[in-house]
């Protein structure tokens, strides 16, 4: 067994599926948690070498023992909830499994609590549901690390989902419609390309550097035109940002609802920022991991894999004011898939809105925003 042995829990999500691939690949030995052995990204993910699954629902009754299996033998652990479940009990008892294993660094993924800043904002209900186990980490006193994600640059797609909809427009040009007021800087990451390295430095460094620390994991600080701009030229077709309120236009959640109903208060109408007040980006995380992939090389080189994957041939066909495709107007950059036929190209670890286990059940969409 090789020295770094480390924890991971919904091993099939971005995040910890980034770091799954980043670990196993210099060798770390992961256990990893999963629901079920089934969907695109277990399929890789078994693929790889160095990773042993441990199988379970944390919902369930066998929480208490799928994580003590977990844990076991582990020094290291990188734990993300989500909100499948009852995040928080789920969140405690991670932590607690952690403790009674005696887990020397635990880095768990964080978010804010808007409404603990005194400024009459509105506390998202899935990022404060992380806040709260957050501060149970700390009671419990597990040497701790907690990372604070940007929006995924993968949140983006054409398909009709609230909030991150690229748009597409009859003369082949898109439209992202949100409530971010258009000169509010916005923290993004790409979570597939830059979670897993920036973790991997993040414990090489050891819980003694970062002393119980919040941690930004964003790379690009951008407002929505500015990130409009770039993914513009990733992908050359025009992009443009329109300041309006979330379209619901296919069933989600409730909880969902509600979620984006407070965003929508709080970051659009009330402009707090995505972290809150206090936290830096993205220099922390630029400081961290510099082979950071940004949201110009993920519209170039990514999303119209991602949309092809997901039935969409837009990127088959040109657009009518003729613009240039990425591979024309950028000479610095690898040819591109845009504008190519894309049969052939398969990308490991990419996953798409439909064919993710959680991103598309029947027909609601169920965000995670
Ligand atoms: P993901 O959205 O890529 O995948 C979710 C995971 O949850 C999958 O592995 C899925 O299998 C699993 N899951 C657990 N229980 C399930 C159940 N009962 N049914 C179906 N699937 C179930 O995961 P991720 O992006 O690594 O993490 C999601 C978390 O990240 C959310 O809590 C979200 O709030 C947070 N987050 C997201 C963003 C963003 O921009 N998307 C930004 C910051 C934070």
């Amino acid at each position: 067994m090789p020295s770094k042995v480390v924890a991971t829990i919904n091993s099939t999500g971005r995040q910890a599926a980034s770091f799954i691939r980043a670990a196993a690949a210099v060798g770390w030995h992961v256990k990893a948690q999963i629901r079920n052995r089934e969907g695109l990204v277990y399929d890789e993910l078994s693929e790889l070498p160095n990773v042993e699954f441990i199988e379970g629902d944390l919902a369930g009754p066998q929480r208490k023992q799928i994580l003590d299996n977990l844990f076991s033998g582990a020094k290291i652990a990188f734990v993300n909830t989500t909100h499948w479940g009852d995040e928080v009990a789920i969140g405690k008892a991670c932590a607690d499994a952690a403790k009674r294993a005696g887990i020397v660094h635990y880095v768990y993924s964080s978010m804010p609590d808007h409404s603990t800043f005194g400024k009459n904002w509105r506390a998202l209900p899935m990022w404060s549901s992380k806040f709260a186990i957050e501060n149970y980490v700390r009671q419990i006193g597990i040497p701790a690390t907690f990372t604070y994600t940007g929006i995924y640059n993968n949140n983006f797609t054409s398909l009709p989902f609230p909030l991150f909809q690229m748009e597409l427009q009859d003369d082949g040009s898109f439209v992202w419609q949100a409530p971010f007021h258009p000169d509010d800087p916005l923290p993004w990451l790409d979570a597939e390309h830059d979670v897993g390295p920036a973790l991997l430095a993040i414990f090489k460094k050891g819980p003694n550097h970062w002393k119980g620390q919040r941690v930004t994991l964003a790379f690009e600080k951008l407002t929505p035109v500015q990130c409009c701009a770039r993914f513009s030229k990733g992908l050359g077709r025009p992009v443009e940002y329109v300041h309006g309120p979330i379209h619901v236009s296919v069933s989600i959640p409730s909880g969902y609802r509600e979620h984006l109903e407070i965003l929508q208060d709080t970051l659009g109408n009330k402009r707090a920022p995505y972290f809150g007040p206090d936290l830096e980006y993205p220099r922390e995380g630029r400081s961290i991991w510099e082979g950071w992939r940004g949201i110009e090389e993920y519209a170039r080189e990514v999303f119209p894999i991602e949309e092809y994957n997901n039935g969409l041939r837009w990127m088959e066909e040109g657009t009518e004011g003729g613009m240039a495709t990425p591979s024309e107007s950028s000479s610095t950059r690898p040819t591109t898939p845009a504008g190519q036929p894309m049969q052939h190209m398969a990308l490991s670890g990419a996953y798409t809105p439909r064919s993710h286990p959680e991103g598309m059940d029947g027909d609601m969409f169920v965000g995670s925003v």
